[in-house]
């Protein structure tokens, strides 16, 4: 769909050296160490001017969906521009009130909220929340009559719209999946929800996947929501003023194009066109992913079956993208002084044949000391990093201008164990 519209804005390579704004990356890296995440503020902003632009007139509300970079510095500086939250479990409230959000800007979703989420969301005073299974709306129903309320929903409508995305695990829409209602069993959802005291229907939802480019998928789910939402409401069974068209907008990781902004806004169009309606979107990946990089130096250099092997000091406990997803992420030289490239696997130090970032393709000629720069990873980098090997989790550092600031410390040993025991206190059963 369309031409990329990413360029490399926010990483400007001066002299020999590549810059996060007016930072050179050497120097994040002298100062905070490696590996590191580094985000530029500035490509947070331009994005989301980009989204606001293409949607200009539409009644759209925008809710960043945390999961995809969950630090409360991005939550606050997207909060600054004027961004909701979408949340999928009661740590991601928690971070987005520490970073100032206020409970009518959050929506929760997710396919598995327990009571004391349910508890902690209605006690927040969320905008909304996305319910995706009946026992969910009873268990909700439950929870808001123990605590006097009355709890807003959006029915979440699993569309069964195929996607096509590089990678099965980033679909969702599709029947048989863990996600949402069947679409064909929405209205009598909807019908048991009038029937509760503590419950109001007020939305639908959907999402149907990630790192989408194509618009024509958003299109038959705004169809399917629309439709939806008039029978729902011929039948006396709600008034819906939400239609939440989820997130999953593409971004390009270098070999891809990445959305056609004004098709998606036409995919919108039906939803807007129903009267007095919002239009919520999740946008995750879109807002953050180009604006951050994984520095990383090379640890060593080895051949082996003839192949060429770079070990950096990044693993994928640091970034599982590639191990996950097969994801391809481009690599640079931080410094260009040799200039060559190579065709070599990089890989992390992980014990697992898994840890890799890329497989025999050409990337810097990198020997050890060197800085790489592994590209497009401010979206599921960070936030689905872990600490297995017991390793240390990295340090994130913000870009804004000329300023960089460490917004997450670099973990240490007394993190790692600060929660175990070596003789714990037993219990009787
Ligand atoms: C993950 C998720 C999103 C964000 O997806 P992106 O591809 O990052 O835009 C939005 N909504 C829901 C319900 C999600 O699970």
């Amino acid at each position: 769909m369309g031409q990329s519209i990413l360029s490399e804005a926010g990483y400007v390579r001066r002299a020999d050296a590549l810059e996060c704004e007016g930072v050179p990356l050497t120097a994040i890296a002298e100062r905070v160490g490696t590996p590191v995440y580094v985000y530029s503020a500035g490509v947070i902003r331009e994005r989301y001017a980009q989204l606001t632009a293409a949607l200009a007139g539409l009644p759209v509300s925008i809710h960043y969906s945390v999961k995809a970079n969950s630090n409360v510095a991005v939550l606050a500086l997207l909060r600054s521009l004027g961004a909701g939250v979408d949340i999928v479990s009661s740590g991601e409230l928690h971070r987005a009130m520490v970073a100032g959000y206020t409970g009518d800007e959050i929506v929760f979703s997710g396919v598995g909220k327990t009571r004391d989420e349910l508890q902690r969301a209605l006690a927040a005073g969320v905008h909304s929340i996305n319910v995706e299974s009946e026992g969910e709306l009873r268990e909700l129903n439950d929870v808001a009559r123990e605590m006097g309320t009355v709890a807003r929903i959006a029915l979440r409508v699993n569309p069964d719209v195929a996607v096509s995305t590089p990678h099965a695990y980033t679909r969702t829409g599709e029947q048989g999946m863990k996600f949402g209602i069947p679409h064909e069993d929405v209205v009598a959802t909807a019908r048991i929800a009038s029937e509760m005291q503590n419950i109001r229907l007020i939305g639908l939802a959907a999402h149907v996947g990630s790192q989408i480019s194509d618009a024509a998928p958003y299109l038959l789910a705004a169809n399917i929501l629309t439709s939806l939402k008039h029978v729902i409401e011929r039948e006396g069974l709600a008034g819906i003023s939400i239609l939440d068209m989820g997130g999953g907008l593409g971004v390009s990781y270098g070999e891809e194009s990445g959305p056609d902004l004004a098709a998606y806004a036409d995919a919108l169009r039906p939803l807007a066109a129903e009267p007095g309606i919002t239009v919520l979107i999740e946008p995750g990946r879109f807002l953050v992913a180009e604006s951050g990089v994984l520095l990383t130096r090379v640890l060593y250099r080895k051949t082996s079956g003839g192949k060429q092997i770079i070990i950096t000091d990044a693993g994928m406990n640091d970034l599982i993208r590639p191990s996950l997803y097969e994801s391809h992420h481009e690599i640079d030289a931080v410094t260009e002084s040799r200039g060559a490239h190579v065709s070599a696997s990089v890989v992390g130090p992980v014990c697992e044949s898994g840890d890799f970032f890329a497989r025999d393709r050409m990337v810097p000629d990198a020997e050890s000391g060197d800085l790489l720069a592994l590209r497009t990873v401010g979206a599921y980098g960070f936030s689905m990093a872990s600490n297995y090997n017991s390793r240390h989790r990295p340090a994130e550092v913000l870009v804004d201008g000329n300023r960089f600031g460490i917004i997450t410390e670099r973990e240490t040993d007394v993190d790692l164990t600060a929660r175990e025991t070596v003789e714990p206190e037993w219990l009787e059963s």
